[in-house]
């Protein structure tokens, strides 16, 4: 995300150039290498006297940018788990646009450079390897960019400012989709070739991501408008481009304060937010149901004791993900600190919960963890339920405290099972048990 889509820090096995794998270390060094021929190359394209006053006007304003910004990097990086922002990609495609190869990647190294002085520097998650792979990702992606403009001819109709119209505006768009295209398929192929969950989510970014991207672009595009008439119109543009990095650090610290850091889930505070809104919706309407999970890991000090916190970390993040694939889109997962998630299941009946845990514990037990500490499997989990208005509770207090007693007969029935607050039944876990109906409850 940000100028450059980059890999979150998350995705540890970035860190260091040493611990990539082989197929990961030669796709880094070969796009470095390509970068340093696409530079050259550049070298040999003539370069017009106006390029380099645009070029420095670029520049200059990328770099105001970003010490107007560095700001909201400081609280970014103390408060949020989020990556690097740095929203380079208005003046990266605005270079691209506006000027002939050489200064169009010129700047690219230029911005990542002076970024790298202002903040790489002290940022311990980004070390050089990393600054240089992605500086030559973006210098690729501004020289397929810079590619699609001389091809269909938007450059000399800037440099006349005699626009043509729908066939610029194709030509304008092109050069956008260029950019982004090698910038998001080159990260997304060193993620893949780096971390272990592969999720297309995690290569490709976020839908959010995408649009914060394709707003730089569009920037980017208006300010290549703007050069080609006179290079100093460019300098608004800086205003906007803190203004919007602002909205997104806003818009992070709002997220990272409603999850938990470790696994991505809601933490406590949110769920119960979430759980408060939601249960005071289902007692305003006639005949509503809603079910509340607490879901607990069985033996899961073994797995740190075994195989390291570490591991015990990697062995969470895919319980959660494995949770959340299996509830509907409407329920809320959240994470109760340790080994420990509450899931919130509006508009259920009970038959349909016993299903739904009965798939949680079926997915857990079905996941096959590396976890760089050793391969974990055959998990289990067990499981209390509490569904109103099947519990005597009507609070979400009430309802936590009722399905954690359900949670604790489970344990000591012997785990990896699901109880019913206020049911005497356990349901062991066989495929037979899943299609039953629990008992009525008591209330
Ligand atoms: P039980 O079947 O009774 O639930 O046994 P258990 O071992 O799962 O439960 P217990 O409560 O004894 O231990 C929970 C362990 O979870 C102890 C603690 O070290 C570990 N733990 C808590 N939070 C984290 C965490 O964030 N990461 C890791 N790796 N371990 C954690
Ligand atoms: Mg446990
Ligand atoms: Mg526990």
């Amino acid at each position: 995300m940000g100028g450059s889509r980059s890999a979150s820090p998350g995705d540890r096995h970035l860190l260091r150039l040493r611990t990539l794998s082989r197929p990961a270390l030669v796709f880094v060094l070969t796009v470095d290498l390509l970068a340093v021929v696409a530079i050259a190359l550049s070298a040999t394209r003539p370069v017009g006297d106006g390029a380099w006053t645009t070029f420095g006007v670029l520049a200059v304003s990328a770099a105001l940018h970003l010490h107007c910004s560095r700001w909201i990097e400081r609280i970014r990086r103390d408060h949020s788990h989020h990556p690097h922002v740095d929203l380079c990609s208005i003046w990266i495609l605005a270079g691209a646009l506006a000027l002939p190869p050489l200064p169009a990647v010129l700047l690219v190294v230029f911005i990542y450079l002076h970024r790298w002085w202002l903040v790489g520097r002290w940022d311990a998650s980004r070390p050089p390897h990393r600054n240089v792979f992605t500086m030559a990702m973006m210098v690729l992606a501004a020289l397929a960019a810079n590619t699609v403009v001389g091809l269909t001819g938007l450059r000399e109709h800037l440099a006349a400012r005699a626009p043509e119209g729908p066939l610029d505006l194709v030509g304008l768009l092109g050069a956008g989709l260029a950019q982004w295209a090698v910038n998001t398929f080159l990260v997304a192929a060193v993620i893949l070739l780096t971390v272990p969950v592969r999720s297309l989510r995690n290569a490709f970014g976020t839908a959010g991501d995408n649009l914060l991207e394709a707003a730089q672009l569009a920037l980017g595009m208006f300010v290549a408008l703007a050069v080609a008439w006179w290079p100093g119109f460019a300098v608004p543009m800086v205003v906007a481009a803190v203004a919007l990095h602002r909205t997104v650090l806003i818009h992070q610290l709002e997220l990272a304060a409603r999850t938990d850091a470790k696994t991505g889930l809601l933490n406590a505070e949110a769920w119960h937010l979430q759980a408060r809104v939601e249960l005071d919706r289902t007692r305003q309407r006639p005949g509503g149901t809603m079910g509340l999970f607490m879901v607990d890991v069985d033996h899961f000090k073994g797995i740190n004791d075994t195989h390291g916190h570490p591991a015990g970390d990697v062995v969470l993040r895919r319980i959660a993900t494995a949770l959340t694939a299996v509830v509907r889109r409407g329920d809320a997962v959240g994470r109760f600190g340790g080994e420990e998630f509450a899931v919130l299941l509006p508009d259920i009946e009970p038959a349909e919960a016993l299903d739904v845990a009965e798939r949680i514990r079926e997915q857990v037990h079905g996941l096959v963890i590396e976890t760089g500490g050793g391969t974990v499997a055959g998990l289990t989990v067990s499981i209390g339920i509490a569904v109103y208005p099947f519990v005597p509770e009507d609070t979400i207090e009430g309802m936590l405290a009722a399905a954690d007693s359900a949670l604790y007969s489970a344990k000591r029935l012997g785990r990896d099972q699901v109880r019913f607050a206020g049911t005497r039944r356990r349901t062991p876990w066989t495929p037979a048990a899943r299609t039953e109906a629990p008992d009525r409850l008591t209330s």
